[in-house]
């Protein structure tokens, strides 16, 4: 008897792991998101659904999906989101559920940079994803950073800074801490965690 042919199509890729990455304000989650998206494009970083207006140079579609707070509630309430939250006190964001789970079930590796809220619903419907708090070298170097790139009131930085005390007594609900002393280092650190390859 002779041996079955081995199948001539290619296996289906595996179901990747979704990697959730959340961490304080100013700790650099957009900086390290940017750099993972120039240095390493097999990455999928998703796009969320936000209330807030567009900043100069954000573009609908590739920063964010600028919706309003009516299409926001009507996403919501038809589950089309696999997770939301009021950041800040003032804009409601959230991840978009289809678009993850295509990329999960395409084999790519996908990222999501989110709040702690948001980070805390996640565990709860998807356990089996990896989480990772992006941490700032310092609480003085937090405020430093925050201060340093003068985008809010000083009102809104407190306002900030009680909730970034709040996010960074909750690291210890993550799987793995990332110090952003380095964002080539940190992003590199998150690839390795992510399981791929790193490059130079
Ligand atoms: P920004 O307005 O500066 O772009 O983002 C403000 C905060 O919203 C950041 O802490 C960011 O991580 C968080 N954020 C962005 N997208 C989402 C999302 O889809 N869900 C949740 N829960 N938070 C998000």
């Amino acid at each position: 008897m002779s041996a079955a042919p081995a199948p001539s199509h290619s296996p289906s890729p595996q179901p990747r792991r979704l990697t959730v990455m959340a961490g304080p304000t100013a700790v650099g989650k957009g900086t390290v998101s940017a750099d993972i998206r120039s240095r390493y494009p097999e990455v999928w970083l998703s796009v969320s659904a936000t209330t807030r207006d567009p900043r100069p140079g954000e573009v609908d579609g590739v920063n964010y999906f600028f919706v309003g707070s009516e299409k926001f509630s009507e996403m919501a309430s038809n589950g089309e989101l696999l997770e939301w939250a009021v950041v800040h006190g003032h804009n409601s964001y959230g991840t978009p559920r289809q678009a993850v789970q295509d990329q999960l079930d395409a084999g790519i590796p996908a990222l999501l940079e989110i709040d702690l809220q948001g980070a805390r619903q996640v565990r709860e419907t998807m356990p089996d994803a990896q989480f990772i708090f992006l941490a700032p070298p310092s609480w003085e170097e937090l405020v430093r950073r925050l201060i340093g790139r003068g985008t809010e009131s000083e009102q809104e930085q407190q306002r900030r800074l009680e909730t970034a005390r709040i996010e960074l007594a909750a690291q210890s609900e993550f799987d793995h801490i990332v110090i952003n002393d380095d964002v080539h280092r940190a992003t590199d650190e998150i690839i390795a965690l992510m399981g791929l390859e790193q490059r130079p």
